[in-house]
């Protein structure tokens, strides 16, 4: 094999796969396997150095590992990050990748993530049956899970989506989706789409002024700067990390923010695929049961007034003793 096992403190496993002929040049980082083989996206990306693509790998998949833990999944966190800039082949390359995942014997399960297309994913399982969401498209099961967290947010308050105008970031693939589910009235804000049937286009600096912002584009969008002038009351979408930083997550809490923990709202994408997977099927996972997980993170936010997010951290942290 070509992997060579680098030594981590905190993480199973971490393998550096390098290979001339086809360059591929990657990391895969198995976090925990406590509940279960650990699963997660390859992410194909341009780095600078071997060390900020290993950051990444490292981030992504302990980020995996609290995600499929609060989602209730029987398994772990893992990540593969490949260095794009280095692929001269990249048939060749996800192949050789598909090689040294089915070495691990299906202690960790690959599957799409940024960069890496489904045409990749064929090559992956050209050399292992350990790859997941070939068949399934994430973004109709996130948006569902956004949906989800969307109704259960407004239900605590005895709110009715009809009633809403929601301020929605992003109409890619997710936003796209989730526009359609949601009832109401629907601003939006997107650089590249301007012509979306049903949607009210707004300029950029008028996104946190509403009353429900719906963030499905970039994270770190609330971050000190924006705090001090938000307007949303609501906050609830898919994007990745909402908060810029820890600090402020305790400065919306203090400001009466209500939210549902993104890698929550977002687990739809996850869950889908890995039951999939599973040969299971995802959508009560993806309404009640994730309804009776929010419910019970807001009531622990609420009780101990503590951040929904330490809440949902504290929940997922708890299923890994
Ligand atoms: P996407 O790339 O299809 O769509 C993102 C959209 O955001 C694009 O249309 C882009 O033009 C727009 N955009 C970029 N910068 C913007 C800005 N400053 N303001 C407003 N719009 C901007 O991505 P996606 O798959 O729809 O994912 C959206 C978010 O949800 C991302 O943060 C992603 O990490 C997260 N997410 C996606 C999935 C999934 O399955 N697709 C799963 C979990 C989380």
């Amino acid at each position: 094999m070509l992997g060579i096992d680098v030594k981590v403190d905190g993480y199973e496993r971490v393998i550096h796969i390098e290979h001339e002929e086809s360059g591929l040049d990657a990391f895969i980082t198995i976090h925990n396997t406590k509940l279960g083989s650990a699963i997660g996206g390859i992410r194909c990306h341009n780095y600078d150095s071997p060390e900020a693509q290993l950051k990444d790998a490292l981030r992504l998949s302990e980020g995996m590992t609290l995600k499929t833990a609060a989602a209730g999944l029987k398994h772990g966190g893992g990540k593969t990050v490949i260095n794009k800039s280095k692929i001269k082949d990249r048939r060749l390359a996800y192949q050789m990748l598909g090689l040294e995942v089915d070495a691990l014997d299906g202690s960790y399960i690959c599957a799409g993530d940024v960069g890496t297309m489904i045409e990749d994913l064929f090559r992956i399982n050209d050399s292992t049956k350990y790859v997941a969401g070939i068949s399934l498209d994430s973004s109709l099961p996130t948006a569902f899970s956004t949906h989800t967290s969307i109704k259960a947010l407004l239900k605590r308050d005895g709110l009715k989506m009809q009633d809403q105008t929601f301020t929605v970031q992003g109409l890619g693939k997710v936003g796209k989706h989730l526009v359609k589910m949601l009832k109401g009235n629907i601003e939006a804000y997107d650089p590249f789409v301007s012509d979306l049937k049903g949607v009210t286009h707004i300029d950029e600096s008028k996104i946190l002024q509403g009353e429900f912002y719906v963030p499905c584009a970039l994270g770190g969008v609330i971050n000190g700067f924006s705090l001090t002038s938000m307007k949303s009351k609501y906050v609830c979408g898919s994007a990745n990390n909402i908060f810029d930083t820890r600090d402020n997550i305790i400065t919306a809490h203090n400001m009466g923010i209500k939210y549902v923990p993104d890698f929550i709202t977002n687990c739809g994408g996850v869950v889908a695929v890995t039951l999939d997977y599973d040969k299971k099927d995802y959508k009560s996972a993806l309404t009640t049961t994730l309804a009776k997980r929010i419910n019970t993170i807001l009531d622990i936010s609420k009780d101990e007034n503590i951040p929904a997010q330490h809440a949902a951290e504290r929940l997922a942290n708890d299923r890994l003793k």
